[in-house]
Order: C-alpha cells, then structure tokens, then sequence
C-alpha cells in the first residue's frame, strides 16, 4: 500500500492537510457504466433563490488558473459539479448506497460526506457547511438528504455552494458526473451562475468545450490543460 498527501491542492481549497492512502485505481470492467442511474443533490427546480450548476466538470477556465496548484494532483481540471445553493440548502444522495466516509480525507472541506454504490462509485459531497449527522456504515436511500451545502471559503458569502464528485470506490478515478445523474443538463449548464466557460487550446479549439466531452481525471496524473496556446490567457499574461 503506497502513502499519498493529500494536500490543500488536491482538497479543493483545503487550508488543513489530511492523509489518505490509496487502493488501485479499479478497471472499467469492474465500474459501472453511465445510464442516468443517479439523481441531482437537491430537491426542487433550479432557480436563483435555490440552486443553479454553477462550474461544470473538467476543462474549466476557472480549474485551468489552478492547474498547478489547487488541482494540481488532479491533473489540472476541475473533477467535479458545482452547484450555486444558500447556505443550509439540504443536499441529498444521488443514489441508494452506504455511507464510506464523514469528514474523511478525501477533499472539499470544511466537511465532506462520501457514499458508496452499486458498481464501485461512490459520490463525495463537499463544501458542506456543518458535520454530517450521518453515521459511517449506515444505509442511504437516493433523495435522502446527507447534510447541508456550505461555502468552500466558510463565510456563506464567498462562494456557498456544493462540489458534488463521482469517482471510482478506489478514489483514484473521477468521472463527468453528467451522463450518470438524470437532469436536464443543457437547460442548467445555459443557467449557469459562474465559471461557465472552457479552456481553450488554440491548437485543437474544439476539443473538451462542450459538458459531455469532458476527461477523466486520474489521481496524480500528468496535467491534461498545459496547453500550448491557451485562451483566455493567464491573469498577468503568464501560462
Ligand atoms: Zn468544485
């Protein structure tokens, strides 16, 4: 068993440092496949009063920024769903399953829950603003609500919203969440409220621009966005 850090890179915005060790990434063949098995973490429409998609999974300008630092072991893309809420907005599992872990080590603080189900998956909810009441072990259904959203910088004016994650159980394979949650992703990705668009490479400008086309993400795996011509540039003019 090899021993990783997981830093405040990989914890999304962490300020603490945990430590977490890591199985084999599992293979295809022992996840399941995409099929709309899932659903989204809240109740209710959309809306501005209660929640919106606020950053897609992977390529996002906003991850690309933060490629070396803050997603750093994530090879540079933003591996998981944003979801603008208020603070204290109940977030509910996708799926049935069993809960894997409260406040484990496995990212978005200041308090996280994870879900194990069917087919090796398992969901991380992140940026949840108080400790989940949810016991280690204890069974969930789809819709059950798990805790509320918080805000990534703990103020609930910063940035209140939930990282919702789906990767493997292994935590070393991060999938786009879309063709696995039930939703009408075109309608909440034109809604969006922040951090909407894509990096682009200016050598292949087509590729990873639209939510469906987005990568897999492997843990600790060579950056995927350091791009030879990247548009928008850096801050400052730097890459
Ligand atoms: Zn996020």
């Amino acid at each position: 068993m090899r021993f990783r850090t997981l830093g405040a890179g990989a914890a999304l915005g962490a300020s603490a440092f945990a430590f977490a060790h890591y199985a084999p990434a599992l293979p295809d063949s022992a996840i399941a496949r995409p099929a709309q098995q899932f659903g989204l973490p809240f109740a209710g429409p959309p809306g501005p009063d209660t929640w919106m998609l606020g950053q897609g999974y992977g390529n996002t300008t906003g991850a690309y920024r933060q490629r070396r630092r803050t997603y750093g072991n994530l090879q540079g893309v933003h591996a998981g769903l944003d979801f603008s809420a208020p603070c204290g907005t109940p977030v509910r599992s996708i799926g049935d399953g069993t809960v894997a872990e409260v406040d484990g080590p496995h990212g978005s603080p200041p308090h996280n829950v994870v879900i194990n189900h069917a087919g090796n998956l398992s969901s991380l909810y992140g940026h949840l603003r108080v400790r989940s009441s949810l016991r280690v072990g204890q069974a969930v259904k789809r819709g059950d609500v798990i805790g509320q959203s918080g805000d990534s910088q703990e103020t609930c004016i910063s940035a209140p919203h939930l990282h919702l994650e789906l990767r493997d159980r292994s935590h070393q394979r991060f999938f786009n969440p879309l063709p696995y949650i039930r939703a009408d992703w075109d309608s909440l990705s034109l809604a969006g409220s922040f951090g909407r668009g894509y990096q682009y490479d200016l050598n292949a400008p087509r590729r990873w621009q639209t939510p469906e086309s987005q990568p897999e993400v492997r843990r600790g795996g060579a950056l995927l966005n350091e791009f030879a011509r990247p548009w928008p540039p850096a801050p400052g003019g730097g890459r």
